[in-house]
């Protein structure tokens, strides 16, 4: 590779999902230079199958308690609301809101032994006991027994998103091609080269951040590190094709989970009910014929009024890539691990992304790490834009 092919930069970040767009628009903001590397297409990995809620913890203090996961998490829907209003850190009004609320539903029995739980000071902030006049259509049917709160949690389409953080950055990122990827140690920074369509590509950057999501782990080993660990708790996601409406909420179970999530998202053929929670953690045992038999009698419990004849339903397995926890527990907060210019971050939910970033920044500041004069980057193919996976038809064979 000729030398004037070499471009340098004080930040790499690796992955095109939520975390490292977000960390490549608050890091530019911020004076660095950035480069974001992407191997497949923005939004490839957990962000194209999350269910796009905002969370504010509330699923998280479902034991009655308020956790370490429901406090960390409390802060991020006033941080995303303002960017989706246009008042926040990252310009997000392009982004489709979906829903501007998720709401949470519990059954006659489980309202009568929670009722001073969301009477509590802390649970009245972050959830209101919604009238019938007030509630979602679906709950406003004859047969609906039970309670219906309405959470403080937008919910978003990831794919605009992934395209309101990636657009005003288009000349930061480029395509990658992780099996031609070499790292090379020089002085106090890293090269890094590639080759794109039988081109070869360089960069020498102070500082790498990874933030590829399962691919993390791949990428620490290439770098000979075997710290941190990561955990994969996986899930079996269910897809209803053809509802006639939209449902945005969580169905409280006797546990920490709720019993079942539901978010929708609009296709041409109506709405894609897309159902996780404990349904979907638990359905990892199970086949996909088993799961999708479970989650038609679930449906036809807790909301028996509906029609589902005409539906279409397909199942979807997937992982969460979290820091590994002791036993395989959910992490209770954003992870960013800074270790000399190699910088490891896991957000472990799309809503802890601006924490995360903050973390990185942090850790920069306190190393005191000087930023450059702009640059024009010689990179690699924009690499475009993953689909959602309701709009794959092999999904639904
Ligand atoms: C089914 C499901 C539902 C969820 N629902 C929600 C929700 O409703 N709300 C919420 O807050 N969180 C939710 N989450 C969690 C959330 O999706 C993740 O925490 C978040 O998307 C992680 O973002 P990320 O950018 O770290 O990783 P990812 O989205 O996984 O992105 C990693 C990116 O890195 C790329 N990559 C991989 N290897 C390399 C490499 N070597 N070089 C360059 N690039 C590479 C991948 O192609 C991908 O684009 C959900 C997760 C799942 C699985």
């Amino acid at each position: 590779m000729t030398a004037d092919a070499i471009t340098t930069t004080d930040v790499v970040i690796f992955g095109g999902g939520v975390a490292g767009l977000w960390l490549l628009n608050r890091l530019r903001q911020q004076g660095y230079q950035a480069i974001l590397l992407e191997s497949q297409q923005l939004g490839a990995g957990q962000t194209r199958f999350a269910q796009g809620i905002i969370h504010g913890g509330t699923k998280y203090a479902l034991t009655g308690k308020l956790t370490a996961s429901a406090e960390a998490v409390g802060r991020m829907p006033a941080i995303w609301r303002a960017c989706l209003e246009g008042q926040g850190e990252i310009d997000l009004r392009g982004v489709n809101v979906i829903s501007p609320h998720q709401y949470m539903w519990s059954t006659t029995s489980l309202t009568s032994r929670l009722s001073g739980f969301f009477a509590s000071r802390v649970m009245k902030s972050r959830t209101l006991a919604l009238s019938k006049s007030e509630r979602p259509h679906l709950f406003q049917h004859k047969d609906f027994r039970g309670q219906v709160y309405q959470l403080d949690e937008p919910v978003l389409d990831t794919s605009t998103l992934i395209r309101a953080l990636a657009e005003p950055q288009r000349s930061a990122i480029s395509h990658c091609d992780f099996a031609t990827l070499n790292f090379e140690k020089k002085n106090e920074a890293i090269e890094l080269n590639w080759q794109d369509n039988g081109q070869q590509f360089g960069v020498i950057a102070k500082q790498l951040v990874l933030c590829a999501g399962e691919g993390n782990e791949d990428l620490l080993s290439k770098l000979g590190k075997n710290e941190p660990r990561m955990q994969r708790r996986p899930l079996n996601m269910l897809m209803l094709r053809g509802m006639a409406e939209p449902l945005f909420a969580h169905c409280l179970g006797s546990g920490t989970v709720p019993r079942i999530t539901i978010t929708s998202h609009p296709d041409e053929k109506g709405w894609v009910w897309y159902l996780g929670g404990q349904l979907a953690e638990e359905g990892v045992q199970r086949s996909d014929q088993e799961q999708i038999k479970v989650a038609k009698q679930e449906m036809q419990t807790l909301l028996p009024w509906l029609d589902y004849s005409h539906c279409e339903w397909a199942t979807l397995r997937v992982n969460r890539a979290e820091p590994l926890q002791p036993g395989v527990k959910r992490p209770d907060s954003a992870f960013v691990q800074h270790q000399k210019n190699i910088t490891t971050v896991w957000p472990t939910k799309l809503a802890l992304s601006p924490l995360a970033a903050d973390m990185v920044l942090d850790a920069f500041a306190q190393a005191g790490f000087q930023t450059s004069p702009e640059k024009k980057y010689q990179l690699a193919e924009f690499p475009g834009y993953a689909s959602l996976p309701w709009q794959e038809k092999q999904r639904w064979n």
